[in-house]
Formats: structure tokens, sequence, C-alpha cells
């Protein structure tokens, strides 16, 4: 393992004291200060930046637990749906929209997940003509605390046998030795975020390399889990068609595409708020070098023709490498920067969720895996 996180504390709020997760997560961190909290933002916290990074929050989560990804209206989005397992993240990439979206503090764990599971399966059996692409990575990466949580053999036992789910575990780290270890298996996808080695170097901090999170991608296929990847913020810097063609040229080193389920590609976006926050937290960065522009979300964005040029120069590498389009897609795109970027476009948000729930049938329920 390479994550360079230290937890150094952990607060209990309270409600959490009844759950096994609590009692798991403190058995592996016996040496620490624990202290017992009410439910609170700003009191217990450590950090001056406001992320306060290195204390664990173990918290009894009265939130929805299923609930649609907010997407946009104004672009086409995938129609995914989030589990919320927890919020905030020990890696720290200079563009994480987390710092602007959560004013929680701490990495924070609902340990009242594991009970609540039940009810998240009877909202996919009272639909099942519905294909439900459910991801924990969205609010947190899947698995840079898994081995804290061991949410990775408890979470996918819900999906198991149930023909209209699938879970995608979303990271950037090398933590799998919880998925090899693991008997649930059934209709899990791991994906990888990845970048050019460069961004990885320069703006995912504490994140591990590119190459070792694909020896960890390797590993996971040659176990039979089904993969997906996200280059996902893809960012403008020098020489950067070499540095995503260094990148695909090591999905080739490692993984066999056959058994990818899909590719998705976004350029950098942020809300305004997100900027001084940005500049704050990382002095050194270059991701905001060069011109935004607003787009019909209100989120910054590169121009058009650069978005446009930069998918193209990307999907015809995935292309390359893989043989064929499928499964390939844009996240929070226009209908014209589809068509210009990858010669095609599903045109409707409902038409891409259809596009996506067919590759799960295709690779789950006619067993290509
Ligand atoms: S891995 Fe994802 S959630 Fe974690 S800091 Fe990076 S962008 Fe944010």
């Amino acid at each position: 393992m390479t994550l360079g996180v230290e937890i150094k504390r952990i607060f209990i709020e309270k409600g959490a004291e009844k759950y096994p997760m609590h009692k798991r997560v403190l058995e592996k961190f016996s040496d620490l200060p624990i202290k017992v909290i009410k439910q609170d933002i700003t009191e217990h916290h450590n950090c001056s930046d406001g992320m306060d990074k290195d204390s664990l929050r173990l918290i009894d989560f009265q939130g929805e637990f299923l609930k649609p990804c907010p997407g946009t209206n104004e672009y086409i989005c995938c129609g995914y749906q989030i589990l919320h397992t927890g919020t905030n993240c020990p890696l720290n990439c200079s563009y994480c929209i987390l710092q602007a979206y959560f004013n929680k503090p701490s990495l924070r764990i609902f340990v009242n997940l594991e009970q609540k599971l039940m009810q998240i399966g009877r909202i996919l059996d009272s639909q099942p003509e519905k294909i439900f692409r459910i991801g924990t990575g969205e609010f947190t990466d899947s698995l840079a605390l898994d081995h804290v949580t061991e949410s990775s053999s408890i979470i996918p036992g819900f999906i198991k046998g149930r023909r209209n789910a699938v879970l995608e575990l979303k990271t950037k780290t090398d933590y799998v030795q919880g998925l090899l270890k693991s008997s649930q298996r059934d209709r899990v996808i791991v994906s990888w975020s990845l970048n050019s080695p460069h961004i990885v170097s320069k703006e995912e901090h504490k994140a591990p390399s590119i190459e070792k999170r694909l020896k960890a991608a390797r590993k996971c296929q040659e176990e039979d889990y089904l993969l997906g990847f996200h280059f996902d913020p893809l960012i403008r810097h020098a020489n950067w068609q070499e540095g995503y063609r260094r990148a695909i040229d090591m999905l080739d080193k490692y993984i066999d595409p056959k058994k990818v389920i899909w590719i998705s590609m976004g350029c950098i976006r942020y809300i305004p708020s997100l900027k001084s926050i940005i500049r704050r937290r990382h002095p050194n960065t270059h991701i905001l070098d060069g011109e935004f522009v607003n787009g019909m979300d209100g989120k910054m964005r590169y121009f058009k023709p650069i978005r446009i040029e930069t998918y193209r120069f990307i999907n015809d590498l995935i292309v390359e490498w893989k043989g064929d389009k499928g499964g390939v897609y844009l996240c929070m795109e226009s209908d014209e920067v589809w068509q210009k970027a990858l010669g095609w476009s599903p045109g409707t948000s409902k038409d891409l969720s259809e596009y996506l729930d067919n590759r799960v049938r295709i690779f789950f329920n006619n067993k290509m895996v």
C-alpha cells in the first residue's frame, strides 16, 4: 500500500457507538486519541486549512443513502446513482470539488451503512425493469479508507444476485487487498481515475502513480473483476498529448481491453467558488492556467474547441487500444461536443443512460465475464 495518509485522531459523533462498524474501526486505531462528541460542524476542528483530513469521524448518518447523481440538466449526463458511504477523502487533489462542496470537516464515515443496505435492496427490487448503476466514489474515494471500513467486502453483499444493479467502486489508489480477499464479488465493477503522469505527480497529491494504479487494476482483472476507467478531469498542460499517450500506453501494457465495461472522459470544470479555495490550498497549481468560460450549468470550463480537440485526441488513442469504440462516453457534455469529438452522440441523458445500461446487460446479464 502506498497512500501517505496518517489518521491522528478519531471523533465519534453521538449515536455512532451502537454500530458494529464503529467497533471494527476503533479496534484498528486503539492507540489514537478518541473523543465522543455531539453532532457538530466546527467544534473539534483541528486543521488550519479547514479540511481536517487527519481526523476520522464516525457518524450515524440520518440522510438518504441512495440518491441520483445531481448531474446537470444543461448537458448530457449518465443517470448514475450515488451510494452515500461517507464524505471527504484522504487524498488531496488540487482540483477536488469536495473542497468547495462540503462545509463539514474530517474524513466522515457513515457507520450505520450496513444496517441500511437491506432497505436499499428493497428500493432496487421495487423497480425490476430499471438498471441501477450505483457508485460510492462521488463524495469520497471508494477504496482510500477500505483498510479502515472494510467496505469492499461488506457493501457488495446487497447487490449479489440482483440482475438490475451493479456497484462501481471508483478509486485513485492501489488499495485492492480488501477486494482481492472478498468473496462478495457479484456485479462489482472496479474503476480507476487516470490522468497524464504529469497531472498525477503535480496535482493528485498523496495518490499513487498511474503505474501503481494499473498494476492494482491488473490484479483485479486477473481475479475476474470487471474494470472501468475515468479520464476525468482532463487537464491541458505542456506536452499534454504526450502525457495522455503515455497513460494509454500504460493501459495497453497492463490491461485487457475486452474486460473493460466503460471509459469516460471529462475536461476540467469547476464551480466558481472553488477557484479561490484552490489558489489558497494549492498555490503552486497550474490547473487554472489558460482561459475558462462559464458553461450553461454555471461551471467554468475550457472553450468548446479546446474540449473537442482534447476529447478527440484521447478518444482516438482509446479506440486504437481497444479496437472498438464501445463504452467510451463523455461526462456532462453537449450533443455538439459529442458529435464533433466522438463522431456520434446519444442525443439525450435518457439515451446515454440506456446505452450504459446496455453495457451492463451485455457484460453481466449475458455473462461475458
Ligand atoms: S481522489 Fe477524488 S475525492 Fe479524493 S481528493 Fe482526489 S478528487 Fe477529491
